[in-house]
């Protein structure tokens, strides 16, 4: 028996596709990349973009159109809008939230399917022992914080987390992602995710903290911590839970622990739950990448206001601040979208502005689309198109610039860099620096693929540099 997952979106999304593996191939199936051989085919859904569930209707379509012909069982989760819940359900055979993941071996069985009783979660032995596992000394945790324990949470079994205990299947053998929190009560007013995955919920410090042990054991090199709003982590279980700085601790404590080579991300954290002591928890440890992925959205105070980003630049700046003083070596990401809608050219301007002064390595910059579902739907979208197009190319060009400055830093100096596969230049190898700079050098060696290396600089452009594997022990870089 053969399945097939077509994963649209973020990280959270494949994410919740490796715990969708395990379950599947527990059961039995398994995975071809073929969906005409399949006989279960899924969809895990992204809405943030119209494209993504225009595509998602497609597909369908399209596989319905086979079950005149051959017996096959579509479901569909992830990240979708409640008005599209109830046309999916006309569509496919099974639509869940991911929260109830651990059910679809039940679901399938309600659907005919002869699915054997299956454990696909994480073992309490599966390679740690109480003396190299830290999870004792979080359960010492309530003693020294005065947290209640959480199984005390009204709710606590019931609140979707138990999903994340599903051991994933990871893509990759040697990055993962890690999900921490799930949902987000921020509603800015272009977003539609508080509606598609609800309100904030934090996974089990304890959890966590065992998935990063054993992906530390196993050798993973690049761990991402996952969540809409990763610096709310604990809020919503405030009083019986550790908050992200600690959880961030904690996690350098046990790469330090194992003393092996480690790179720990996290993404994405809000402006306005950013604390400094998450600043000086990344600074402090070794295993905690000095890269930061900060969206601003907007260089404008009333265009923040009115997207309900609770933050000003002000505040913003602070971070920053905080970033470059303890952490001189990092670099820094963010989001940013033009022509929101009644974005001004003064606003914008004040975008161009921002944009100068943080010198970002790297903007993700997105013209402004209505979501529906999200508050500014129902608001004009009132920057022509043809107008979006060129705050995109204007805002492009200024980070073109203000990229090129750290990039052409790199040059002549070595680093230590993660090599993730064949670079699309032929003979040559993609690698990243820990500040997530991608490196590419010219080799054939594909068993170095998934390892760290050292490359000296000879080239840089904007977003990437060029360079040569040598063998010599790496300099600290002054920025990467
Ligand atoms: S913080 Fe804002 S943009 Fe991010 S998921 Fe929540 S509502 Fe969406």
């Amino acid at each position: 028996m053969k399945y097939h997952l077509v994963v649209l979106g973020c990280q959270m999304n494949q994410s919740d596709s490796e715990r969708v593996s395990r379950i599947m191939l527990e059961m039995g199936y398994v995975l071809t990349n073929n969906e005409q051989d399949a006989d279960i085919i899924g969809i895990i859904a992204c809405s943030v973009r119209q494209k993504a569930i225009d595509k998602v209707y497609a597909k369908i379509a399209k596989w319905n159109k086979w079950k005149n012909k051959r017996s096959l069982i579509t479901f569909v989760s992830g990240c979708i809008l409640p008005d599209d819940q109830i046309k999916f359900l006309k569509l496919f055979d099974l639509v869940f939230d991911m929260k109830i993941i651990e059910e679809f071996p039940r679901m399938l069985r309600e659907y005919g399917v002869n699915i054997p009783n299956v454990n696909f979660y994480l073992s309490d032995n599966d390679g740690l022992n109480s003396d190299t596992y830290s999870y004792n000394d979080d359960n010492k945790k309530s003693v020294f914080l005065n947290l209640k324990p959480l199984d005390a949470l009204p709710e606590s079994n019931d609140d979707g987390t138990q999903a994340w205990n599903v051991d994933p299947i990871y893509n990759s053998t040697f990055e993962a992602f890690v999900p921490i929190q799930n949902g987000c009560n921020k509603f800015c007013t272009y977003c539609a995710v508080p509606y598609t995955r609800g309100r904030e919920v934090s996974r089990p410090s304890d959890h966590i903290i065992k998935e990063v042990e054993l992906l530390v054991i196993k050798g993973y090199k690049s761990i991402t911590l996952l969540g809409q709003n990763v610096n709310s982590y604990g809020l919503d279980k405030k009083g019986y839970e550790i908050s992200f700085s600690m959880l961030l601790e904690k996690i350098g404590k046990i790469i330090d622990k194992h003393g092996k080579d480690v790179w720990v991300y996290y993404t994405s954290p809000h402006p306005r739950d950013m604390t400094k002591d998450v600043v000086e928890v990344m600074a402090r440890y070794k295993g905690i990448a000095k890269q930061i992925h900060l969206p601003v959205q907007s260089g404008d105070d009333e265009v923040l206001m009115r997207m309900n980003r609770k933050y000003n630049i002000d505040k913003y700046s602070e971070i920053i601040k905080w970033v470059r003083g303890l952490m001189p070596q990092a670099t820094i990401f963010t989001d940013i979208i033009v022509g929101f809608s009644g974005e001004t050219d003064e606003q914008f301007e004040n975008t161009r502005k921002v944009l100068r002064k943080f010198e970002y390595n790297m903007a993700y910059i997105a013209m402004y689309s209505p979501r529906p579902g999200a508050k500014s739907f129902e608001w004009s979208d009132d920057i022509s198109h043809v107008e979006k197009k060129r705050r995109y190319a204007v805002l492009t060009e200024d980070l073109t610039i203000v990229a090129q400055k750290w990039t052409d830093q790199m040059v002549g100096k070595t680093y230590q860099v993660l090599v993730r596969g064949n670079d699309r230049k032929e003979g040559y190898l993609s690698a990243h620096t820990e500040g997530k700079i991608i490196v590419r050098f010219e080799s054939d060696d594909n068993s170095l693929i998934g390892n760290f290396v050292n490359v000296k600089i000879v080239s840089a452009g904007p977003f990437s540099a060029e360079g040569v594997l040598v063998e010599k022990t790496v300099e600290i870089p002054v920025s990467n």
